[in-house]
């Protein structure tokens, strides 16, 4: 007896195979997709406990959000047009938050995420990790989990001067402690031994900022950070997981080689020079692009160079703040259309490669493949059901990927299966109240606005020339 089966639906596995079944089955027992196939095939006599009829809808994997960030969903539009957005978000970040609000912030992350189909999602905490202890990320982790998402989340060196002096609060008062990159090295480590693998979907990931050496970093300071956060990830077999930019693969290869292997992502990769694509084809160290973030606005991702050379680019949101969403669906389709833009050729990108780079590809990139990614039998039961029964996707069958990447949105996902488990279904979240994660988010962002102050927040509130043909940049 299968605990799950779900019948009579358009099946698109995205397994190696590119295997879609018109009418097909899917059968889940123990988490696990016990059986797969075409609705001829699924035995009469198999019965279940649950059966979902997905006649005239359509049945994929769960997607996979490769990159995002946690605490991104409670200061989405702050300082839009802030001269420097990336410092207003650490200062945030290190000075002004307490646990709540990444507890908070972490189960609405998952919400949005799981009601877009995402079942796998990637969370550095903070804007460059907050690293100064384990609490901001095991708040994390409780909040995401709440809704069942499987999350990959993790801490790591941030960028940035030393010391640096984050501030924690222990009801409502603040005390500053001071940083350094040592202790960064034992928290990053502390937290993959001990959050790592506390149940099946809680995976603690290396995730530092950057890889890149930062402004006035010594080449030896900036290699020992990345060593040792390549040390943590190959010694407890976690992925390792940053942000990387013009010259930082090239700084890798040359200092730390051992970092650029096929389980690590770097995020953004803008700027790339031909060695460092080369390098990348080389090491399978994988590109986590994200096609509508200001990174790759300000400094193109040579993304159609990097196919071409046989590296590894996987979509991703990069939600959510200042300006993005967990909608991948919208990056999907972005994705196609800039790199088809930047080259004038309307073939770029076709659908069925695009659903790659949001599941197997992703899954593969994080080492997790085994698990997740497609609907194959042996896997997590990672499981989403679009509407599709709706005009905007009507009539639907022929070339079914193509009509969800060109034309599906978030909003479309009405059911969302991680583990076997239905956490969502008909839009509605079933292990979690989600007015309550609601209430408890905009209670954390009005708790963080009254520790920042009426000046700071209506510095970060303003945005000049929201009308007009160019916002004003805000000092
Ligand atoms: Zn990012």
């Amino acid at each position: 007896m299968f605990d799950l089966l779900i019948k009579d639906g358009t099946v698109i596995t995205v397994d190696s195979s590119h295997m879609v079944y018109p009418r097909g089955y899917v059968a889940v027992k123990d988490g696990t997709i016990a059986g797969i196939g075409p609705m001829e095939e699924l035995p009469p006599e198999n019965m279940a406990k649950k059966v979902i009829d997905a006649e005239g809808l359509a049945v994929m994997p769960g997607l996979i959000d490769g990159h995002g960030h946690g605490g991104h969903c409670l200061i989405k539009n702050l300082g839009d047009h802030y001269e420097d957005w990336d410092n207003m978000a650490e200062e945030i970040y290190f000075r002004y938050t307490d646990d709540f609000f990444w507890y908070a912030e972490g189960a609405l992350a998952a919400a949005e995420r799981v009601k877009f189909g995402i079942t796998t999602g990637v969370s550095m905490i903070g804007s460059t990790p907050r690293p100064d202890g384990l609490e901001s990320l095991e708040a994390h982790f409780e909040g995401a989990l709440k809704t069942g998402i499987r999350e990959l989340s993790g801490i790591g060196f941030c960028d940035g001067p030393w010391p640096k002096r984050p501030i924690r609060y222990e009801n409502g008062m603040g005390v500053e402690k001071e940083l350094t990159p040592m202790q960064v090295v034992e928290n990053t480590e502390r937290a993959v031994k001990e959050l790592n693998g506390r149940n099946s979907r809680q995976m603690c990931i290396v995730a530092p900022g950057n890889i890149t050496p930062w402004g006035d970093d010594t080449r030896e300071f900036s290699a020992w950070k990345n060593r040792e956060m390549a040390r943590i990830a190959r010694e407890y077999g976690v992925a390792f997981h940053t942000h990387a930019r013009a010259g930082g693969i090239e700084f890798a290869y040359e200092t730390t080689p051992e970092l650029l292997t096929p389980t690590t992502s770097l995020t953004h990769s803008t700027g790339l020079s031909e060695k460092e694509i080369k390098i990348l084809a080389e090491t399978g160290a994988a590109v986590f692009h994200g096609p509508t973030t200001r990174a790759n606005i300000n400094v193109r991702c040579p993304v159609y160079e990097i196919l071409r050379a046989g590296g590894e680019v996987v979509i991703v949101t990069d939600g959510t703040a200042p300006d993005r969403s967990y909608d991948i669906w919208r990056d999907m389709k972005v994705f196609q259309v800039i790199h088809r833009l930047h080259e004038h050729n309307d073939r770029l990108a076709p659908p069925g490669r695009v659903l790659e780079m949001c599941t197997i590809r992703a899954a593969r990139a994080l080492g997790i493949d085994k698990i997740t990614g497609s609907l194959e039998k042996g896997k997590s039961a990672d499981i989403i059901i679009i509407d599709t029964m709706q005009p905007h996707l009507q009539p639907f069958g022929v070339l079914p990927e193509a009509r969800l990447v060109y034309h599906a949105q978030g909003g479309d996902v009405m059911t969302s299966i991680i583990e076997g488990q239905v956490v969502m279904e008909n839009r509605r979240l079933l292990l979690c109240d989600e007015k309550k994660i609601i209430s408890d988010a905009r209670k954390a962002q009005s708790e963080l606005f009254e520790r920042l102050g009426e000046e700071r927040v209506r510095k970060y509130t303003s945005y000049p020339g929201l009308y007009e043909l160019e916002a004003e940049t805000v000092r």
